[in-house]
């Protein structure tokens, strides 16, 4: 990849004296809730609002997302509390009304970073965008599949690159929902050392107790931020119950974290 420094001028642009952090809902559900929980992180250390529309949801019959009509409650989420709005787009569809509706990042999920075919896809349809496209590890443990998606956007002229590191699937079953698998992420920051490398303790976890601990791993691992799901009622969110932490607990958890400087 060519012009490598480049992909993280968006972070740096942001000025931030800690880490990057995209937090709301696993998924939209009303306008009323995208909204209370916008507000309520409306004067955190939180820069983009993510909520997911399109829910892709590993087995078919459970709530498969809003659709469409999100991004106009995004767009709302925007205007009223000035948050950058982040949502998951999967194929040409979603990026072209993500783009309509001014969406500021948009990110290419596990399940779909698995798929060359639907990468290449999105990075035709986001072909040169001013965009923050942030590409999560693929469900399984395959680092060149990781970093073949990057490089299809780094083809695609896009600027405003980086990725999350959301765990790996294992047959065995472990503590963690998607076993962190460090070591990948490690790599990636080898080979990439200017692309910004998100955490989602939520997704690696599956639990809200064990999040503090695995995002406390990530900054001492260099991570630049953290992607957190916050609702504030999360034992009856639509999806993802279990992960999901409140707005106030997301403060205190952003207080309790040791933030690595360079200077450490
Ligand atoms: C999500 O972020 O809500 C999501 C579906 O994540 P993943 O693609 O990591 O499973
Ligand atoms: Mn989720």
């Amino acid at each position: 990849m060519e012009n490598k420094k480049e992909l993280r001028t968006w972070l740096d642009d942001l000025q931030l004296d800690h880490p990057l952090v995209i937090a709301g809902p696993c998924s939209a559900e009303t306008e009323e809730q995208v909204l209370k929980i916008a507000h309520d992180l409306k004067d955190t250390d939180v820069s983009y609002y993510r909520a997911g529309i399109w829910k892709p949801r590993t087995r078919p019959g459970n709530f498969e997302g809003v659709g469409a009509l999100g991004l106009k409650w995004l767009q709302k989420v925007k205007k009223e509390t000035g948050l950058k709005t982040a949502t998951e787009v999967a194929n040409r569809a979603h990026v072209e009304l993500a783009l309509e509706h001014d969406i500021d990042l948009l990110w290419i999920g596990a399940r779909s970073t698995v798929s060359p075919f639907i990468v290449q896809e999105i990075a035709d349809a986001l072909k040169g965008t001013d965009k923050v496209v942030l590409v999560k590890n693929p469900v399984n443990p395959d680092l060149p599949l990781w970093l073949g998606a990057i490089e299809r956007l780094a083809s695609a002229d896009i600027k405003k690159l980086g990725v999350i590191h959301r765990g790996f699937s294992t047959y065995e079953k472990t503590k963690y929902r998607n076993n962190p698998e460090w070591q990948l992420a490690i790599e990636l920051q080898t080979k990439f050392p200017d692309l910004p490398l998100i955490n989602d303790p939520s997704h690696i976890t599956g639990k809200r107790d064990m999040i503090f601990d695995v995002s406390q791993t990530a900054l001492d691992l260099n991570f630049d931020g953290l992607m957190i799901e916050t609702h504030f009622d999360p034992d009856n969110a639509w999806s993802d119950a279990a992960q999901q932490v409140t707005p106030s607990s997301l403060v205190q958890i952003m207080k309790d974290l040791r933030i690595r400087k360079e200077t450490d």
